[in-house]
């Protein structure tokens, strides 16, 4: 299944993309794709309106996209999680997965504007394979335990102001967390959807020109060994959401380095998660 939520944001309704690609309202059934919806097993419910879609009305003609899961109440990111990436930032290729955090309120939807901070002179762009958790994890026994944990996949943008995460003191949140820093979706492609999530294309282009073009099957810790041994530091809650990290070609590392400025327009594919399209203003 395909799960969005549509509408104005702030007040996104839950949704179901069909196989031939219509959006179906399902406010009727469901209240939101929020930690309870997960939790309490929505998506054993789902797929039995999934089955009759024609029952389903149709969400508004061109409406706007929001994130397909509700503001989540965790956000965890991985960094350096590609050799080439990690050795385009200068940095030594990690023994451990790194782990940081985002605000949950930089969540947008897919073809949000990015919006610059004020000061940034180095905001940047990072596509990433996200997986939101199905269901709570902690202390998982085993790497093969964790797919019962993940409900599904999508694409994210970790939008990153390279000042204010490297030069601007401490750890990298400050960098990682300004509004509109994490466009996602537009769908969520549950996991029976993407047979092997270390098997995916993925490309970002700024202004059409290509400056990521990687594959999930480069990742240093796959994302099977990301939950499993996050699940030994933390609590894995149902509706949170992991970015697993970016392939080469980030602003930062091009020579010379470029970033993002108003006007500019990004835009992410992931095999079978869809495409984001934004467009960056000043904030
Ligand atoms: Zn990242």
């Amino acid at each position: 299944m395909k799960l969005v939520r549509f509408g104005p944001r702030g007040q996104e309704k839950p949704g179901l993309v069909t196989a031939d690609g219509r959006l179906k309202d399902i406010s009727a059934h469901v209240r939101d794709y929020d930690h309870d919806f997960f939790a309490g097993g929505g998506l054993e419910r789902l797929l039995a309106l999934a089955a009759t879609p024609d029952a389903l009305p149709d969400a508004p003609a061109g409406v706007r996209l929001g994130a397909p899961v509700a503001r989540p109440r965790n956000v965890f990111a991985i960094g350096l999680n590609f050799s080439d990436h990690a050795k385009e930032t200068g940095k030594e290729i990690p023994t451990e997965p790194v782990l940081f955090m985002k605000a949950t309120g930089a969540v947008c939807g897919p073809n949000d504007p990015i919006l610059i901070p004020r000061c940034s002179v180095k905001t940047d762009w990072e596509v990433e394979l996200a997986l939101v958790i199905g269901r709570t994890a902690r202390y998982l026994p085993s790497k093969e335990a964790a797919r019962d944990h993940v409900a599904g996949f999508c694409i994210a943008n970790d939008v990153s102001e390279r000042s204010f995460q490297i030069e601007r003191g401490g750890q990298w949140s400050k960098g990682k967390s300004s509004d509109n820093f994490l466009p996602l979706g537009p769908w969520l492609v549950t996991a029976d959807e993407v047979p092997d999530p270390q098997a995916l294309a993925m490309r970002l282009t700024v202004n059409g020109e290509t400056r990521q073009s990687g594959t999930t099957a480069l990742m240093i810790f796959d994302v099977w060994h990301i939950v499993h041994y996050l699940s030994h530091f933390l609590t894995l809650e149902a509706g949170d959401v992991v970015i697993t990290g970016t392939p080469p070609g980030v602003g930062m590392g091009m020579k010379p380095p470029k970033f993002l400025a108003a006007g500019d327009v990004v835009e992410l594919t992931i095999d079978g998660l869809g495409r984001q399209r934004c467009v960056c203003e000043q904030a």
